[in-house]
């Protein structure tokens, strides 16, 4: 087993461990990046995006298919559904 050295403070670490033991630095270098754009607001947003609709270049393209059919009917739904909200909220007030 191999050992992970600490970016923050070079103490070197067990490859299971997900924090450092001396000063709670996460090592794992790509959760610590994604959290650390979270805390600054940086994320960018494809991120966040519902990964059922994510459209990804190794999947077959039956999938591809379907997804490109389905996003705009989503995107349809989801922007009528989000208007009548609005009426809702609007006729309530
Ligand atoms: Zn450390």
């Amino acid at each position: 087993m191999g050992q992970k050295r600490c970016s923050n403070c070079g103490t070197w670490n067990e490859n299971e461990a997900e924090k450092c033991l001396e000063c709670g630095e996460l090592l794992d270098r790509k959760k610590a990046r994604i959290i650390r754009l979270k805390k600054e607001g940086k994320l960018p947003l494809k991120i966040e995006q519902s990964p059922l609709f994510e459209i990804r270049p190794e999947f077959p393209w039956w999938r591809k298919l379907i997804l490109y059919i389905v996003r705009p009917i989503y995107w349809t739904f989801f922007t009528i559904a989000s208007f009548i909200l609005y009426l809702i909220a609007w006729i309530a007030a």
